[in-house]
Order: C-alpha cells, then structure tokens, then sequence
C-alpha cells in the first residue's frame, strides 16, 4: 500500500501549539519533514488543492455572472455549511458552487494525475488528510467523492489526532529541520494560503476573477476590507464590464439572513463565501482546544504575514497549477475537470 498525506494550509499554523510552542508558528516545512519520519511515503500541502480549487471556482463563477445564472454563488468549501444547505435550502442548491472542497480536489488529483505519473495501481493508494476539522471527516464519506469505486480521500486526522500520532510515533518536532513538501504538488501560491482565514476565499477568488476577465493581475492584492473578524462583511468592485458585490459570512445564522434577502429580491451580490466557523478554519473545531482570542489573531496575522511576502500571490501564477492544466485537467471548467473536481448536491432529509 502507497500512503500519502495532505495537510491543512491552517493546520501547519497550528500545531505548533498542541507542542506548547507560541501561536500562530508556521510548521509548514517541519511538518514535511516529521510526516515523512512517521512513514508515509508522499507528503502534501492542501495549499495545492487551494489553489486549485479557486482557480475552478473562477471559471465557475465567470460562466455564472456571463450567463447571468444561480447568482449569486454560494462557496463549497465548509462542509458543514453544505450539509446544511442540503438539510435547509434545499431549493438554494443551484447556487451552491460546484467545486469540490481543496481536501477532495487534491485527493482527486492524487489519485489520477499523481498516480498516473508515478505508475502507482489507484487500488493500492491510500490518502490520509490532516484537517482543522471534524466536519471534513464526513465530507471525505459522501458518496459523491469517490471516482470509479475510489474515494477522493480515504481517513481524515483533525489537527489533534495529527499531534497525537506524531507524538505516538517519537518524533521530537522542534529537532526538525524544514523540508519541501513533495512533487508534482509541492508549490503553492499565497492566494491558497489565505483560505485558512474569513474572507480568504472571497480575497483569492477576486484575485484570479480580475485575471479571467480582464486578462491582467489585479493592482493591488490585498483586500483590507475583507481582513477583518467581523461575521458579515461586504465588498464591491468592478471588473471589466461587470459591476461585482461580495459578501463573506462566518456563521450559518448570518447566511441564513442572507439568503432570505435574496429570495425577498436582493440582486446586488454575486458572490457569498460561507464558512461556518467563526473566523474560519482558522478556528476549526479539530484545532487545539482552550486556543484565546489572542491565539487566534496570532494565527491570522501568520496567514496575512504570509502573503505578503509571497513571491506567488496569484493561483494562475503557480507554475504547479500551470503544469497539472497543460498536462492533464485541459481547462478550468473542461471535461476532466468537472469528472474529477466537481459534485452534486441533494435534499437531505433531516432528522427530527
Ligand atoms: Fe470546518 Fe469550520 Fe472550516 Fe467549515 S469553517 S471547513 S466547519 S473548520
């Protein structure tokens, strides 16, 4: 059996605490490292998967806007947000995106492309995710993440069960020296860092949407109005042509509130990320428990701190990204894509 991982963009910037060290340390390349101690043979950063996954929703929501269809779009990626749209909204689902999550979008890929170009048998693959979350414990099991009788992503660690079996396996983390994470998947941009974060969805997104449509890099890539932690926020922008509103909200209450107002017959927004945790995955319900207000802003201040640095602010700018397209998926929103990197929704009866 080939065994593979892929970590969480937020779980690198906290675990660190489960091993007492201060929050918001980024453990990127000696999570590599100590992974790799422990045995598995490929280790992966999500980050790929994000930026694969906003450079799908892209296409997704230019074809949407173009065709003035299901507007505005709704983000894919918290499963507890999708599962209660099934169990809800289920008549708002066409405006649910059709993106699978960057967990499932990587593991995808893992088990196609990575396969493929390793010669390795998909039947002998088994691919561990280390998440901030339980909920993504139950998105690797629907069945609609599976491809011809392989699942996307076969078991899912939240950030503490990955500190526990780090430990389990005497690995002494702060005696680690960084190391990249592994081909074909091992570059990532910053736009797929900032999804750990309220807004970086929405932030990311707006990047690669500007290129899309315009055909240029958007001027200035830091969007302030969305870095904050208020649980509604709100952004407009014209691209090209088209006039765009923006709304991200951290908490299903909030999102309930807002889809009533689109069904009374508000029209000004195009676009609303959903991520059902207050801050975002940032503050999972996998991560290190009795974390303070304090902790928490250290690790969104990483995230910030490490975009704006990045050499790589862009996906579409991600030679990895660039390469898996010309290589094997074709196009954003081409055939192999939606076979392997997009979903279906449905009703869910639910449990009274
Ligand atoms: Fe999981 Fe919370 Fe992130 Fe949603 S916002 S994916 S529930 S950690």
């Amino acid at each position: 059996i080939h065994v593979v991982l892929q970590y969480s963009p937020t779980v690198s910037v906290t675990l660190g605490e489960e091993f007492g060290l201060k929050a918001g340390k980024d453990m990127n390349g000696i999570l590599n490292a100590s992974l790799r101690r422990t045995g598995f043979d490929k280790v992966f950063d999500t980050s790929f998967g994000a930026d694969l996954y906003i450079t799908e929703l892209a296409a997704e929501v230019e074809n949407r806007i173009r065709g003035g269809q299901q507007v505005p779009v709704f983000s894919s990626d918290c499963p507890a947000w999708v599962k209660y749209m099934e169990q809800w909204h289920p008549d708002m689902l066409p405006h649910l995106s059709a993106c699978k999550s960057p967990q499932q979008m990587l593991g995808a890929v893992i088990s196609s492309y990575y396969t493929g170009l390793f010669h390795i048998n998909p039947d002998n693959l088994y691919t561990v995710s280390a998440m901030p979350c339980t909920a993504k414990k139950f998105e690797a099991q629907r069945e609609q993440m599976t491809h011809k009788g392989i699942s996307d992503v076969d078991a899912v660690l939240t950030t503490r069960e990955l500190a526990q079996f780090i430990r389990l396996n005497g690995i002494d983390i702060q005696q680690m020296d960084s190391e990249l994470a592994d081909n074909p998947f091992h570059v990532r941009s910053s736009s797929g860092r900032l999804l750990s974060v309220s807004g970086g969805v929405t932030e990311a997104l707006i990047r690669s949407l500007h290129h899309r449509i315009t055909g240029k890099d958007l001027n200035q890539p830091k969007i302030a109005e969305l870095r904050n932690t208020r649980e509604y926020k709100e952004y407009k922008i014209k691209i090209g042509d088209f006039k765009l509103g923006f709304a991200v909200v951290n908490s299903v209450r909030q999102a309930s509130k807002l889809i009533s107002e689109i069904k009374a017959g508000r029209n000004d927004l195009h676009f609303i990320e959903v991520m059902a945790c207050p801050g975002g995955c940032i503050n999972g319900g996998g991560q290190p428990i009795g974390s303070d207000s304090a902790a928490l802003k250290a690790r969104i201040r990483t995230i910030y701190e490490i975009d704006e640095k990045d050499p790589i602010r862009f996906a579409y700018k991600n030679p990895a990204i660039v390469e898996i397209y010309r290589d094997f998926l074709g196009e954003p929103m081409g055939q192999k894509s939606i076979e392997l990197l997009h979903t279906t929704y449905k009703k869910r009866e639910v449990p009274l």
